[in-house]
């Protein structure tokens, strides 16, 4: 290795950017075959490692995130679900919502794409360099069931106010005894104006009282779920039984 070899290796090091020392040499045969400026090498050398990090550290995000599966908008058949405007959600998709603090609701039948609008947020999020956690409502109150069982309930809720979104995937499905619909207000409150949810659910609010059972509580809770926040209503069929409604399967399975 020359001299100025070993100095990047050992500047890439003291720097923690790796990818420097990785592609600096191969990069300067390219820039002395191909006759580049000075600046168009230095570019390039940092942009190998810019992009090193982003790119890893974005796929890493949607890892983490726990997404059931990965959706974008990109697969989102706007023409099929025409509830919701394309430009409603691409503006969504540019995060202003997590800087504000904001929340995200989607409320719909079965099937209308709450969780595959939310995924495709979620990984916009994570790609955008946002850490982001996805669960179901069950699995949000079963952790925090767990930390509060171990006192530490506050500590739970001040490690997830640091990132900054977390989707409640299926709210509604099943109701909640009154120490889980504690857990979710807790989580609601602990994020207020702090950091962002997107919850989604099957019931309209007003039918939130089935599932949380305490009225007042609801009350509460909604409030502060939608003081700032973008409330999507779906409507419509089940994307699930697309095409199967003239073969008769739409009936069976929605009895
Ligand atoms: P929900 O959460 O509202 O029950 P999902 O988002 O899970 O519905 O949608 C069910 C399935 O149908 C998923 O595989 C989803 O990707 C797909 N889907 C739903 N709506 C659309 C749509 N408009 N365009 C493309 N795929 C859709
Ligand atoms: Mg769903």
């Amino acid at each position: 290795m020359s001299a100025t070899a070993s100095e990047i290796a050992f500047l890439a090091r003291a720097l923690r950017a790796p990818r420097i020392a990785e592609t600096a040499g191969a990069l300067a045969d390219r820039a002395r075959d191909e006759g580049w400026e000075h600046e168009r090498y230095l570019a390039a050398v940092l942009d190998a490692e810019v992009c090193a990090r982003t790119c890893h550290g974005g796929e890493n995000r949607v890892k983490a995130a726990r997404f059931p599966q990965t959706k974008t908008l990109d697969d989102f058949d706007f023409s099929f679900q025409r509830s919701v405007k394309r430009e409603v959600v691409s503006h969504l998709a540019q995060l202003d919502f997590l800087a504000e603090h904001s929340n995200v609701v989607f409320l719909g039948p079965p099937g209308t794409g709450k969780t595959h609008l939310s995924i495709a947020l979620g990984v916009a999020a994570a790609r955008k360099g946002y850490r982001v956690a996805f669960a179901s409502a069950t699995e949000w109150v079963a952790r925090l069931s767990e930390a509060k069982r171990f006192g530490r309930l506050t500590d739970e809720l001040t490690r997830l106010s640091r990132i900054p979104l977390l989707i409640v995937d299926e709210v509604g499905y099943i109701p909640f005894d009154p120490e889980a619909a504690s857990l979710i207000f807790s989580l609601v409150s602990s994020r207020y104006e702090s950091s962002s949810l997107i919850v989604n659910s099957n019931k309209t609010f007003s039918a939130w009282t089935e599932i949380f059972g305490d009225p007042v509580a609801v009350a509460a809770l909604v409030d502060r779920l939608v003081h700032h926040a973008e409330i999507i209503t779906l409507k419509g069929d089940s994307y699930r039984l697309k095409g199967k409604k003239d073969a008769g399967i739409v009936a069976r399975a929605t009895d």
